[in-house]
């Protein structure tokens, strides 16, 4: 007689799986264009200058980088960071910084830091799905603020935080995902007020801002004064870099900082030694702006290929957005069409997006869909356009 085991925990049962990551398994099938996945241009990585950065890393410490090392993360590499940081306009030291596993890891950090079962936390609506995923996980109630074409509404959310009394507001302010949405700088005052003068902590994920096609740069609301001891801002090297190496970063005052190198202990002691090494390297040998530009100027021509080719490729109603930068298009059907239902017949014309439903913490716009820019060639994204037209009419 065997007695089953036990149950997986009802957290584990309550938190579906990433319908994109479904959808980008679909994606993977030879001779698909795939508009769903958000993957960097892999022809554009600079695999040369990683390779000589790890070459350089384990050429002359090998000792120091195939060892253990500390939960904050590589000092030289912490020390890059908060120079790039402060470059942008937020003072920052080396020991403001935490290295994470990806950016996606220090959402996990900052839940386990700041959230018991039943905290509220706001989100915007649409939001970053693997974000909503690791709030559900934390056991916190996810609840959607209205947003309009430029992110958030700053008086919907005032009177939601005095209603609901959040922990924390999740934000992707620039270039959002799932979007391409920026937040104006009015709007990030008024949040920073609002965040001030209620007490919640702004959780500010930015893996896009350094990826601008145009326009002028909008300050981090992390840079306002008025959330100085309640923000934590989250950084990544996926998009400037490349996803492969898993090297992200947060920054947070004391003690949520400290907070969270106690629970990246408990999840995976540190980031890998070797990846963090090598990325410092890199960013001392390299020049990353130049490199930046480059990928700049391709991902500005793919956008503007897919804006082009968008008017005959979507049915005659749609409509869509024009992002300033990121990787993100976000669009809505003529009303009445499913955007869920339609990705069947896109599949089988070999073309895909990732529609836009899961997205949204509260009622989802089914009309709406998701378009990534950047993972194809203007020439490939113009033939994915052309079979979206056949599977779309
Ligand atoms: N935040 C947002 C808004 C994202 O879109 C992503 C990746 N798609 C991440 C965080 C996680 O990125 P990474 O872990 O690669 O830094």
């Amino acid at each position: 007689m065997r007695a089953a085991a036990p149950s997986l925990s009802s957290r584990t049962m309550s938190v579906a799986g990433s319908p994109v990551r479904e959808i980008l398994e679909l994606t993977g099938r030879p001779g698909m264009i795939s508009f769903a996945g958000g993957l960097p241009a892999p022809e554009l990585f600079d695999a040369e200058g990683v390779r000589a950065a790890f070459a350089r890393t384990l050429a002359e410490s090998p000792q120091q980088a195939l060892q253990y090392s500390t939960s904050e993360g590589v000092p030289a590499l912490r020390a890059a960071v908060a120079g790039r940081i402060a470059a942008r306009g937020l003072p920052t030291d080396a020991d403001d910084l935490v290295v994470t596993s990806g950016s996606q890891q220090a959402l996990t950090l900052v839940s386990t830091a700041l959230l018991d079962p039943g905290d509220v936390v706001l989100v915007e609506d649409p939001g970053y799905l693997a974000a909503l995923q690791c709030f559900a996980f934390a056991g916190a109630r996810v609840v959607p603020v209205p947003c309009d074409e430029y992110g958030v509404d700053t008086e919907a959310l005032a009177g939601l935080i005095e209603r609901e009394h959040p922990k924390l507001l999740y934000l992707v302010p620039t270039f959002q995902n799932p979007t391409g949405r920026t937040l104006p700088e009015a709007r990030r005052r008024a949040v920073a007020r609002v965040a001030e003068r209620h007490g919640v902590w702004i959780v500010e994920d930015d893996p896009y801002g350094e990826l601008r096609y145009e326009g002028e740069p909008v300050p981090w609301i992390s840079s306002y004064p008025e959330v100085s001891d309640r923000s934590v801002l989250l950084g990544s090297f996926s998009k400037i870099m490349v996803p492969g190496l898993r090297l992200g970063w947060l920054r947070a005052p004391e003690p949520l900082r400290r907070a969270c190198v106690v629970a990246k202990q408990a999840s995976d002691l540190h980031t890998s030694t070797l990846n963090q090494l090598a990325a410092a390297h890199y960013l001392a040998d390299t020049d990353l702006e130049a490199h930046l530009e480059r990928v700049r100027a391709a991902y500005r021509e793919r956008r503007d290929t897919l804006l082009a080719g968008l008017p005959a490729a979507l049915p005659e109603g749609s409509r869509w957005n024009r992002p300033e930068g990121g990787m993100f298009i976000w669009a809505q059907l003529p009303e009445g069409m499913d955007a869920t239902a339609l990705l069947t017949a896109a599949a089988a014309q070999d073309v895909a997006y990732v529609p836009g439903a899961p997205f949204y913490a509260g009622p989802a716009d089914n009309t709406s869909l998701r378009l990534s820019f950047t993972t194809h060639t203007p020439a490939e994204i113009r033939e994915g356009l052309n079979r979206l037209a056949k599977a779309l009419r």
